[in-house]
């Protein structure tokens, strides 16, 4: 795999290496079927081996009890905005939004277009450099249920906890940063990531659902935008992502074999430390968009002393194969995202550059 650069990448993001080989060297025939599994009906026994598997190795892998339903949906987590709000907020419900970055004010924006939205806090002020207190939060016991965004991507701040909602069901779009560290499903009414950053390829998006909250879901729904058909039809009411969900078996395979969300967090917080070091020992050259303890594992973002200096950085580090580092536009700067497939040895490698690049042009 001599080819492959370090892909900083905000997403689709890196894959492990040993799901593309897997994927690679069975995409032709899967072993004992002699077909893709793209050519493969979504109703034979091989695909449901496929996608049962994969439920069945998120349900190990994250301690998803059966209280929980598991669906593989389409749409990504932007269709997700829309469908967590038509099938959980009733007809003169109003839902709380925690919004702290650029993903959590679009959820916002297509829950208002079904309900009322109240913000219970917001960090834009403070230009999303930070995760609010729980003091801060102005939480409504009446409320269907609280969204937040568990890792702003853009902005590069991740919650460290979850808020805490009383008897209120939490929401959360954990796109990207979901199985990167253990987390406690059982506090979530619902959580929901598309699959292009942590999980697979992007077209399918996983949506953990507590069951009880599919009473809620309004009749008259659009048959696929309805949580209960979804549900009832096991994710297969029409046919789904085949391809993406496979890979997603083979990465949940692989997040098991490389021991679960324990191993994953100390890994991801070690890759991401190196990193940080590097920004705070640089004597001020590189400087963190995040407060230090709201900083992300999976989003590193950061400026240069000019915006001259950060195009100079991202074509120089392309030259030396550390690609896809030039932050968001609506933030700027560098962003190095280094999710769970991306390896220990492209963070060392950016350290190194940043050391070089600063002593330059310093
Ligand atoms: N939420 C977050 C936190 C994201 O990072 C993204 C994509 N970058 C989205 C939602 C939108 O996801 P999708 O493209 O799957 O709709």
């Amino acid at each position: 795999m001599t080819d492959r650069i370090f892909n900083f990448g905000a997403g689709p993001g890196v894959l492990p290496e040993p799901v593309l080989e897997e994927a690679q060297r069975d995409l032709m025939a899967l072993p004992g079927v002699g077909m893709s599994v793209m050519e493969i009906s979504h109703r034979s026994k091989t695909f449901e081996e496929i996608i049962g598997g994969c439920e069945a190795d998120i349900r190990r892998l994250a301690g998803v009890s059966p209280d929980y339903q598991i669906l593989f949906l389409q749409g990504g987590a932007s269709l997700q905005f829309s469908m967590a709000p038509m099938n959980l907020l009733s007809s003169g419900g109003k839902a709380d939004y925690i919004v702290t970055g650029s993903w959590g004010k679009k959820a916002v924006k297509e829950a208002q277009k079904v309900g009322t939205v109240q913000i219970a806090s917001t960090t834009e002020p403070d230009s999303f450099t930070r995760i609010p207190e729980q003091s801060e939060l102005k939480l409504d016991s009446a409320a269907a249920y609280v969204h937040f965004t568990s890792n702003e991507t853009i902005q590069g701040v991740e919650w460290n906890r979850e808020p805490e909602t009383g008897s209120v069901p939490l929401v959360c779009d954990a796109s990207s940063d979901i199985f990167s560290r253990p987390i406690d499903v059982s506090k979530y009414g619902l959580i929901y990531a598309g699959a292009q950053k942590n999980l697979g390829p992007s077209g399918v998006t996983l949506v953990i659902l507590r069951k009880d909250l599919l009473e809620r879901v309004p009749k008259n729904l659009a048959t696929m935008l309805d949580y209960k058909v979804q549900a009832e039809s096991k994710s297969l009411f029409n046919t789904p992502p085949v391809f993406g969900v496979y890979v997603m078996r083979l990465v949940m395979k692989w997040l098991l074999a490389e021991g679960g969300l324990e191993g994953m967090g100390r890994k991801n917080a070690e890759k991401a430390k190196l990193l940080y070091d590097a920004i705070d020992s640089s004597g001020g050259y590189y400087r963190p968009h995040a407060k230090a303890a709201d900083r992300s594992n999976m989003n590193v973002t950061f400026r240069l002393p000019s915006e001259d200096l950060e195009k100079k950085f991202v074509s120089e580090a392309k030259a030396s194969r550390l690609d896809g580092l030039k932050g968001h536009r609506s933030v700027g700067g560098i962003r190095a995202s280094i999710y769970n497939a991306f390896p220990k040895a492209g963070v060392e490698a950016l350290v190194d550059f940043m050391k070089r690049f600063q002593a330059s042009n310093g």
